[in-house]
């Protein structure tokens, strides 16, 4: 199979599902999406883990629409946020743009609408007319979950006004939790490594990239690159909520785990993050 980066051969990876390039670093994953599937009984589980991630998200977003804030004109008005889910980017960025979500998940985007957010449902680019354009469109953890990430490119271009610019938000190969979840699965601990693809939830993650390859890639449909910035992967608001996902754990052990990261976390921030946000122009 060709890299989706720089066409060299990429190999079989640690499970039969996952490949990587020895050249270029990517990875992929061979895992099917199934949003909307009746039955997806997990996706629940997965809309509990958001919550527990809001704290977090929260942080993010705001570092985010700064970012975005210093890189566009004032005349910059028009954001479109892609896989907008619970609507809170769009509650960050409504501050500063005029705002239009996208969300394939019907429940999901019916949610935030009726808290009267404008959000379309459906696929991106479909639900748009071709002659809209954006001066900003924002990817949040959804970039790495589209299959064909080039149609995926190609049509944020082609949806852009000119110079507008195009912001990547998405988990990091060379982040340190991939990283250890990498080691123990070659010690036979496979649930972290598949946590970390999302492996069995109904929108897994289908690449993993650096920031190099990444650039590689969005560079080759005519973007520049601007900044990139990592951003905290943990906080200690939602810890104990998103330790409760895990499984059945006595309440001892939860608070015990849940005082120990609190107390790694100032630790683990000086390691490499987990997630980048990355900047492109459109030439
Ligand atoms: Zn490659």
């Amino acid at each position: 199979m060709k890299c989706l980066v720089c066409d060299g051969s990429t190999k079989a990876g640690l499970f039969d599902w996952h490949r990587f390039c020895p050249s270029c670093r990517y990875e992929s994953a061979d895992l099917a999406p199934v949003i909307n599937e009746a039955g997806a009984h997990t996706r629940v589980d997965e809309l509990d883990r958001e919550v527990a991630l809001k704290s977090l998200r929260a942080e993010n977003f705001k570092v985010i629409v700064d970012l975005i804030n210093r890189l566009v004109p004032v005349s910059a008005k028009r954001l479109l946020d892609v896989g907008s889910a619970h609507g809170w980017f769009l509650d960050e960025a409504s501050k500063r743009f005029d705002v239009v979500g996208v969300e394939p998940d019907t429940a999901v985007a019916e949610r935030a609408r009726d808290r009267g957010l404008p959000v379309r449902i459906g696929y991106f680019p479909d639900v748009l007319n071709q002659s809209e354009l954006f001066d900003v469109i924002v990817f949040n953890d959804v970039i790495e979950h589209i299959p064909d990430i080039n149609r995926a490119l190609q049509a944020s271009y082609d949806q852009l006004s000119p110079d507008g610019l195009l912001v990547l938000n998405l988990p990091r190969s060379s982040g340190v939790f991939y990283r250890i979840a990498k080691v123990c699965a070659r010690f036979n601990w496979h649930g972290p490594f598949e946590r970390m693809w999302q492996k069995d939830l109904p929108s897994p993650h289908v690449h993993y990239f650096n920031e190099k390859n990444l650039d590689a890639l969005v560079t080759r449909h005519r973007f520049q690159p601007l900044q990139s910035r990592h951003l905290s992967s943990l906080s200690s608001g939602g810890l104990l909520e998103r330790l409760r996902f895990v499984g059945q754990v006595h309440p001892v052990a939860l608070y015990t785990q849940c005082l120990i990261l609190r107390c790694a976390i100032p630790f683990l921030k000086l390691m490499p993050s987990d997630i980048v946000v990355c900047t492109y122009r459109k030439r």
